[in-house]
């Protein structure tokens, strides 16, 4: 395989203050919901990225002082010089290949509540902390003496980075969580002294912390400064007014690295935000300066990023969630293999990882957060253990991940599925409205199998138990699915309500095999609260349906606030004028009516409905298994039986695709009985010394 001369230019190395990158490919700064709580987990999962090829690999946001902290969030700290040596191992990680490694500086200011360093938190101008969370909590507004005490800290973060090894210090202030945008806007800034005012004013911040990233230094790293590309309301820090600042500052930095206004428009999923959805916003800003310029846009296909940079709209692709679903896209390209690209369907499952305080996984790269952990790589199989054949039922994500990794290994793999098309629900769930990239989950690894003489696909192969017994396989994995139920039972309701059985009741499962309510007027019931409720109610209106859309929760779809939708999704529902009952679950189903009830009073009101969707729960596809277990398989060459994926417990397909790899890491490995399945760090003991109160 040759790699396209096209491609060429995104391999030509280039200058970054004092540094030279290797290639375009530069890994923003991104969380992983491991951050300081487990250093040697997120330290291999960047120098796997450094093995795959990147050019340039940064550090998720790291706090400089702990009067600004992000508690609940877990990111990395750079307190105090014992930080230091965890984030050493990062930079000697990051470099391991030839990369440049990079800190990104936080002081989060306005963003950060200190719930866990109980400071008071500083800000440019005082006011209640804007976080996710609205904690009920207001930062005071600095004084000359905090600015310049926070200037000293942003030294010893300079100096710290500079001891830890790192090549690029990148300064936050974007996405509104760092304190130089907070200068920047004047939403966030109402000062009246030579930091507030006009942008100028508002700048000298910046401009002073530049410098004394210099000096601290000794000029030796590279400041990237990382702003916002457009920040929404009045006051906003716009694209005009960021296209201002780099004409008066164009060599401030040595990189503007520039990203959408909020987090939620910046990693947008790809249900709404395309590949380069940020274009418009960049385009034109490389003019303004002679230092090169960064941004992101969910790029996966070299032609993209090939014509960013030829037609000078950036000069560094930057890739955060690319780069998370496959940390060798850099070496794919590179070497021409292109259809092993294993591109990121958007789903923002990574994100979730961050937001929920749990480590990061991803949908795509079952090793992401797991290189440690457990060992994992994205590329390289495990070598194959003792047995030889494995048969794996179900093509869904779970068993499609179980047959490609199993197949990596070396085993002789069957795969068996019973419908024609592979894929199982994604192969559906593609087809609804925004989720075509969903399918990708499939395509890669249908992709990745083709070629491989020892797995063989059979589709249209409903697999009963004497099918399988006849088979002679070693190690059998169910891998069958779920299907969606067609009653109210989920989270509010663990019993089902009294229903007529004059309303016609449909499932998702329905709707995504063509089957359409009738009737105009729908109630579509959502106690699932992630994507499908929402996606179904777009589905009814598209089809002509007026749609109630009924949920117990105090938002729809709440879930999606961990994949930074919720606010997207709301907005998406009232302009397509769903009418939207917070609060509320059915209480009982009429033949042409659904009674209501509030959640909270009890309260009942009746909603007149042709039909009902009810997107509840899933309940497991679990009959094969129950069914085997029950005979003698040992007697039959079998060495073992597992019941994988949501035919095991219905989740999320990541939950499915890391389902699918554990099992087939698994195969052969002696049982670990009650031993802990991943490695994990244990904060060391400082010596014992005990504070006497006098
Ligand atoms: P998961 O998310 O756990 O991978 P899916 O529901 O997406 O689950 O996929 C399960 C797949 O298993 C579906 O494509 C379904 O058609 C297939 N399947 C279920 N039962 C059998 C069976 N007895 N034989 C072969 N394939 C089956
Ligand atoms: Fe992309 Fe989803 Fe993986 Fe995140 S979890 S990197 S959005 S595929």
């Amino acid at each position: 395989m040759t790699r396209s001369p096209q491609h060429d230019i995104l391999f030509t190395p280039l200058k970054i203050g004092p540094k030279t990158a290797k290639n375009r490919f530069y890994q923003v700064p991104h969380c992983n919901g491991g951050g300081y709580r487990d250093p040697s987990a997120v330290v291999e999962m960047r120098r796997t990225k450094a093995e795959g090829g990147w050019g340039v690999i940064f550090t998720e946001q790291t706090e400089i002082h702990p009067s600004s902290e992000i508690t609940p969030f877990i990111e990395q700290h750079l307190w105090d010089d014992r930080d230091i040596p965890a984030l050493a191992r990062m930079a000697e990680a990051m470099k391991s290949h030839g990369a440049l490694a990079g800190i990104q500086l936080a002081y989060s200011g306005i963003n950060g509540p200190n719930l866990y360093s109980r400071e008071v938190p500083l800000a440019v101008s005082g006011g209640p902390i804007l976080t996710f969370t609205s904690d009920p909590v207001q930062a005071r507004t600095m004084d000359r003496e905090d600015i310049r005490d926070l200037r000293r800290w942003f030294r010893n973060a300079f100096r710290r980075s500079h001891e830890a090894g790192f090549d690029l210090i990148c300064l936050y202030g974007a996405h509104g969580f760092g304190i130089l945008q907070h200068f920047l806007s004047r939403a966030t800034n109402h000062r009246t002294d030579e930091y507030g005012g006009n942008l100028e004013n508002r700048g000298r911040f910046l401009r002073e912390v530049v410098e004394d990233a210099r000096e601290t230094t000794k000029g030796e790293l590279a400041v990237s400064l990382r702003m916002s590309l457009n920040e929404a309301g009045p006051f906003g820090f716009s694209n005009a007014e960021l296209r201002d600042f780099i004409e008066m500052h164009g060599d401030l930095p040595d990189i503007w690295d520039l990203a959408h206004g909020t987090w939620e428009n910046c990693s947008g999923t790809s249900r709404f935000k395309p590949e380069a959805a940020q274009e418009e916003l960049v385009q034109g800003i490389k003019a303004l300066t002679s230092k090169p310029v960064v941004g992101v846009g969910r790029f996966t296909s070299p032609d993209a990023m090939v014509r960013q940079i030829k037609s000078g709209i950036l000069d560094f692709i930057g890739a955060a969630r690319p780069s998370i679903a496959d940390p060798f896209l850099p070496q794919k390209v590179e070497q021409g293999r292109y259809d092993d690209i294993r591109e990121c369907i958007g789903c923002n499952i990574c994100v979730s990882g961050d937001m929920t305080g749990a480590i990061s996984r991803c949908t795509q790269n079952t090793a992401f957060m797991e290189e440690w952990r457990k060992g994992w790589h994205p590329e390289r199989p495990r070598t194959k253990g003792h047995s030889q054949s494995v048969l794996v039922i179900g093509a869904g994500p779970a068993g499609l991940e179980a047959a490609l990794q199993a197949g990596r290994r070396g085993y002789a793999v069957t795969l068996a599925e019973a419908r024609q098309e592979l894929g199982g629900r994604v192969a559906r769930e593609r087809l609804l409205p925004g989720l075509s990239a969903w399918g990708r989950v499939a395509d890669y690894r249908t992709g990745q199998m083709a070629p491989m003489p020892n797995v063989e696909i059979y589709r249209d192969s409903p697999m009963e138990t004497l099918d399988i017994l006849g088979m002679g396989v070693e190690h059998i994995l169910l891998a069958t699915g779920s299907h969606w139920r067609r009653d109210a039972v989920a989270r509010l309701h663990l019993h089902d309500i009294p229903t007529d059985p004059a309303m016609p009741i449909y499932s998702p499962d329905d709707l995504m095999a063509g089957k359409l309510p009738e009737g105009l007027r729908v109630t579509l019931y959502d106690d699932d609260h992630f994507y499908m409720g929402s996606v179904l109610a777009e589905l009814l209106v598209a089809k002509g349906n007026r749609v109630d859309f009924v949920t117990p929760a105090v938002k729809v779809a709440e879930w999606t606030d961990n994949t930074l939708e919720q606010a997207t999704i709301m907005r998406r529902l009232l302009d397509l004028g769903v009418e939207i009952h917070l609060n509320k679950a059915p209480e009982t189903i009429g033949k042409d009516e659904v009674t209501l009830g509030c959640t909270w009073s009890g309260r009942q009101s009746i909603l007149p409905a042709e039909a009902v969707v009810m997107v509840t729960s899933r309940r497991p596809e679990d009959r094969l298994y129950q069914e085997l277990r029950g005979m003698d398989l040992a007697n039959a060459g079998v060495k073992s039986l597992k019941l994988i994926g949501d035919a095991a417990a219905p989740g999320p397909i990541a939950w499915a695709t890391y389902a699918g790899r554990r099992w087939a890491e698994e195969l052969d490995q002696d049982p670990l009985g009650d031993a802990l399945t991943f490695r994990r760090e244990i904060a060391d003991l400082l010596p014992e010394h005990r504070l006497t109160p006098t």
